[in-house]
């Protein structure tokens, strides 16, 4: 099983021998095939995208062709194999099926629409024929293998979760589920934050949280949370069980004085998703009109963050500049 695993593990590298040979196979497919297929090459059904006065609307574009279009030509280019082994499993199989490796076919015409639409900008249109070849030819970058319906499964329902998405905006990360995620790993970056890096894995979201709250200025972490509190009111004791925890006073107004001297404040516990939402808030909401002192967010660093969410899958934080 273990086995099984790490072959198909592979199809994610672009520098293991098996992608490397799924890749030939896919070129060879493409090189025999391009000349053939009539649909790569035919004129005369214009794609209108721009100078017009009705919208286009990529999305729509993409919804429209991918079920009926794309689905047949990929059928077309790149045959299964009929029975025979498995190269995931390495067993004898019956069943294949076309597997995507490192992306997926919507994100690949997606790449093939805004590369023809930005080769045509000027005229505002272009052949149809010029979008399904560009979408086939992007195969050789992104191959195809066939592989049975167990491994598929496993690549898709499985490893494929492994993998961290692509750069998720602030919108994007808002909308995820955080219940029951962990962090898998963590690099905090920036004079100040201990020395320069910062690297011990927080044992929860809660913990998480309470490492971030350590890189905001304590100006902020007073006012700008609802979830720190110097001291918390009986009231507020009573609806929330709130810990105490060491910071290091930095950043403050002057009638505070306490640059490096030990604070203590109060988190309250909340849910994961709550957590999150703060996590986020800190890392990406833009507080600060001006730079300074050299980030317009209220965490004050260089962050990449992976959690493993309860799905399965890894999500990959970062407020580095992409
Ligand atoms: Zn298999």
């Amino acid at each position: 099983m273990e086995a099984r695993y790490s072959k198909l593990r592979s199809l994610f590298d672009e520098k293991s021998e098996f992608f490397r040979e799924v890749q030939r196979e896919t070129e060879e497919q493409i090189e025999q095939k391009s000349r053939c297929v009539s649909k790569l090459t035919r004129k005369g059904f214009p794609v209108v995208f721009g100078n017009s006065s009705k919208p286009f609307v990529s999305d729509t574009f993409l919804d429209t062709v991918k079920n009926s279009v794309l689905t047949n030509l990929t059928r077309d280019f790149f045959k299964t194999k009929k029975e025979g082994y498995c190269p995931g499993c390495g067993e004898w199989c019956k069943r294949f099926e076309r597997a995507h490796t490192i992306k997926e076919r919507p994100d690949i015409a997606k790449e093939a629409l805004d590369s023809v639409m930005a080769k045509h900008q000027e005229e505002g249109s272009f052949e149809m024929s010029e979008f399904l070849n560009g979408f086939i030819q992007l195969h050789r970058k992104y191959p195809i293998t066939s592989i049975c319906t167990a491994c598929h499964l496993i690549l898709d329902k499985k490893i494929r979760k492994e993998i961290p998405r692509g750069h998720l905006t602030y919108e994007e990360l808002r909308k995820l589920d955080y219940k029951g995620a962990r962090p898998i790993d963590i690099l905090i970056e920036g004079v100040g934050f201990d020395g320069d890096k910062y690297t011990d894995v927080p044992k929860s979201i809660s913990d998480l949280r309470c490492v971030i709250f350590q890189g905001v200025a304590t100006e902020y972490l007073r006012t700008a949370f609802t979830s720190v509190k110097v001291s918390p009111t009986p009231k507020q004791r009573a609806i929330s069980t709130w810990t105490r925890h060491e910071f290091t006073g930095w950043y403050d107004k002057e009638e505070y004085d306490n640059d490096g001297a030990v604070l203590y404040f109060f988190i309250s516990g909340t849910s994961d998703n709550v957590s999150m939402k703060e996590v986020l808030k800190a890392i990406f909401e833009d507080r600060f009109k001006y730079r300074y002192p050299y980030r317009h967010t209220l965490f004050q660093f260089e962050i990449t963050i992976k959690l493993k969410l309860a799905s399965g899958e890894i999500v990959e934080i970062t407020n580095k500049m992409q």
